[in-house]
């Protein structure tokens, strides 16, 4: 019988949970809002009662879900799925979320697998996404601020610690412009969203033209959907200020390149919608820096899976780690 998962998507703001098929099809997809300030238990609570209402709209039985994945911010050590730093979920941390969720969804034998949200996206991409039949890609997340999974050799890299892939923290200018991490100069802080509006803010200051320039002395804080908007409709100023954000990027891309020799390299997340104003210049600037072996054969390329990659990637990682377990035992 073909298996399915349940994959769910904790975020800050909304839980997102669906069943999904053995080849990747989504079959139902709920979404409740997280509501983090109600604290841990009542969390574990409401991604239990997601889990449940995606089976339930999909018409599976229990005796039908092979797995459960739940995708979470922070980094999870040890086999209790203990929480290390998850910044928008405060009262998470320390805990053992892992070995709590198994006990709340009461299954015995239920497989419950618990993983970083970047890494399950990345796990989707090379599933089912642009990067099927990748065994070895780097995902880079670009937000609020830019994460990162890692899939090597068919498996999600967390490190020795569940540490792996800060590729937002990876550093451009030893001396340059603070991060939100305490550092100088790392790449989330030069190419991050808010970063982009940062620029243009400093462009605008600079006397340079741009259609967003009495918005920006108005003070309605234009963002990098703004910026964007405007430089696809061709904006001179705003394509050069994603130009600049694609060079930098490429330097991120051609140093996981260099260490890695991945096959395929994914960019998802907002500034994603700039298209080839951001990803020519990213594809131009790691060209230019990349040993050849290591660049010409690998793919730079934007995700297609839009907001679905942290569901479907939550229950495909869940199902893989189903079927690396040894049968009859418990998990
Ligand atoms: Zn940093």
């Amino acid at each position: 019988m073909a298996r399915r998962a349940i994959g769910v998507d904790l975020g800050g703001t909304n839980i997102k949970a669906g069943a999904v098929a053995e080849d990747g099809a989504l079959l139902s997809r709920v979404a409740i809002p997280t509501r983090g300030g109600d604290g841990h238990d009542a969390v574990v609570a409401r991604i239990v009662r997601a889990a449940e209402m995606a089976r339930a709209e999909a018409r599976l039985p229990w005796s039908a879900v092979a797995a459960v994945g739940v995708g979470s911010p922070g980094a999870f050590e040890g086999a209790d799925g203990v929480v290390h730093h998850s910044p928008n979920l405060k009262d998470m941390e320390g805990k053992p979320l892992l070995r709590t969720l198994r006990r709340a969804f009461g299954r015995p034998g239920l497989p419950v697998a618990l993983e970083n949200d970047a890494n399950v996206a990345a796990y989707a991409e090379s599933w089912v996404g642009v990067g099927r039949r990748c065994r070895h890609m780097v995902l880079f997340t670009l937000g609020t601020g830019i994460g990162g999974g890692l899939v090597l050799d068919g498996e999600i890299w967390r490190g020795a610690w569940g540490a792996a892939a800060e590729l937002g923290h990876m550093n451009l200018f030893p001396d340059g412009i603070r991060c939100a991490c305490g550092n100088r100069g790392c790449l989330e802080a030069y190419a991050s969203a808010p970063a982009l509006a940062r620029r243009l803010r400093a462009a605008v200051a600079a006397g340079q033209p741009t259609v967003l320039a009495e918005a920006v002395r108005r003070r309605q804080a234009p963002d990098a959907r703004d910026i964007t908007l405007a430089a696809r409709a061709g904006d001179r100023t705003c394509r050069a200020l994603l130009t600049e954000t694609g060079r930098y990027l490429g330097i991120a891309v051609m140093n996981v390149l260099s260490m890695l020799n991945v096959e395929l390299v994914v960019f998802t997340g907002g500034l994603t919608a700039a298209g080839a104003l951001l990803l020519d210049p990213i594809r131009r600037e790691a060209r230019r820096r990349t040993f050849a072996l290591a660049f010409d054969r690998a793919r730079i390329l934007f995700s297609r899976m839009g907001n679905d990659a942290g569901v479907i990637g939550a229950a495909g990682w869940a199902l893989h780690r189903q079927r690396a377990l040894p049968r009859r035992r418990t998990p």
